[in-house]
């Protein structure tokens, strides 16, 4: 007993490390993160730039950082970031200028946005207000929001994925959208299996890019995420098949339907769950084509890294919405 004070210290002690420790860490949660980034977004809006533009742009950036190796993944609650020359000022000779005077002087972007004298590229603030200052001084030259878009990102590519994103977060009216839905109901009869890397396949964009689910002709096929319809039509291979490009960089692709949900067309947003068409067997032929192998769902996803656009294996993807479609069943 009398050493208890002793080991209430030094146990005291020890909880105070471990709460400094993970205060270091910022453990936050997926919502509370969120919270963080929409009231960003909100304070740094402008009638220009809305706040699903800088939303976007900075998802944008985050997707990216996520699957590249040559670019860094910066740390903070907002991803956007810019090379050094272009914070500084390319004829700056302190590459990692801080002070708003001399960059300015210098003619570098870097801005301070929270109003404690320095222009940091490792604050969320002086990001925001570095990106949004760039747009409004590339939308007074360029005459509109679109051209300053293309004059920062020079790439069709980008601009249209970032154009998805904030599609989608203007219509839901938020960033919180990590809801995902399994591609079939999961009380219909269905089956797949893991097939990433079969020669053998029906009508994958190439090779057998995807995973195969079998169903019954008719079988609803849903959305599994939030996203803007990009293809529908005709594919000698896929059938009648539709393209969905989502607020990470993916691009998910439903093929072989029997038919699309008719009040669907190129362009919508849609949601997890969203019914998007029926299983049925078309393609390989001519438009039209049906009944040449079992009618099944294939689905691809492809991830667009800010250069290419790749396939990867949906397969544990779908496992895990099966298993949540079920449990919320
Ligand atoms: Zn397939």
């Amino acid at each position: 007993m009398r050493n208890f004070p002793i080991i209430a210290f030094i146990l005291l002690l020890g909880s105070l490390c471990v709460t400094t420790n993970s205060n270091a860490q910022q453990a936050l949660s997926q919502d509370e993160i969120y919270a963080q980034r929409m009231s960003y977004y909100y304070e740094f809006e402008s009638p220009i730039v809305p706040w699903y533009y800088i939303a976007a742009i900075d998802q944008y950036e985050r997707n990216i950082q996520a699957v590249r190796k040559d670019i860094a993944t910066r740390e903070g609650i907002i991803s956007i970031q810019f090379p050094s020359h272009f914070w500084s000022g390319p004829l700056n000779p302190s590459a990692q200028d801080t002070a708003p005077s001399t960059i300015a002087y210098f003619a570098g972007n870097g801005q301070d946005g929270n109003n404690d004298g320095v222009a940091d590229p490792a604050q969320d603030a002086d990001v925001l207000r570095t990106l949004i200052n760039y747009l409004h001084q590339a939308h007074a030259t360029a005459g509109t929001f679109q051209a300053a878009l293309e004059e920062y990102y020079e790439n069709d590519q980008i601009i249209n994925q970032i154009h998805v994103i904030a599609g989608v977060y203007k219509k839901y009216n938020t960033v919180a959208l990590a809801e995902r839905a399994f591609p079939i109901p999961v009380r219909a009869n269905y089956s797949y299996k893991g097939t990433w890397g079969a020669s053998r396949g029906w009508g994958g964009r190439r090779t057998h890019e995807g995973t195969d689910l079998f169903a019954s002709y008719g079988t609803p096929v849903h959305s599994t995420s939030y996203g803007a319809i990009e293809v529908m039509g005709w594919n000698d291979y896929g059938g009648w098949r539709i393209g969905i490009r989502d607020v990470n960089n993916t691009y998910h692709y439903y093929a072989h339907l029997s038919s699309f949900h008719p009040d669907l067309a190129i362009g919508d947003i849609v949601g997890p769950g969203t019914v998007i068409g029926y299983v049925g067997s078309s393609g390989y032929g001519k438009e039209g084509t049906s009944g040449k192998f079992p009618p099944h769902l294939h689905y691809g996803m492809y991830k667009f890294d800010g250069r290419n656009e790749w396939a990867f294996d949906p397969f544990p993807s779908l496992l895990i919405w099966e298993r949540q479609a079920k449990k919320g069943d």
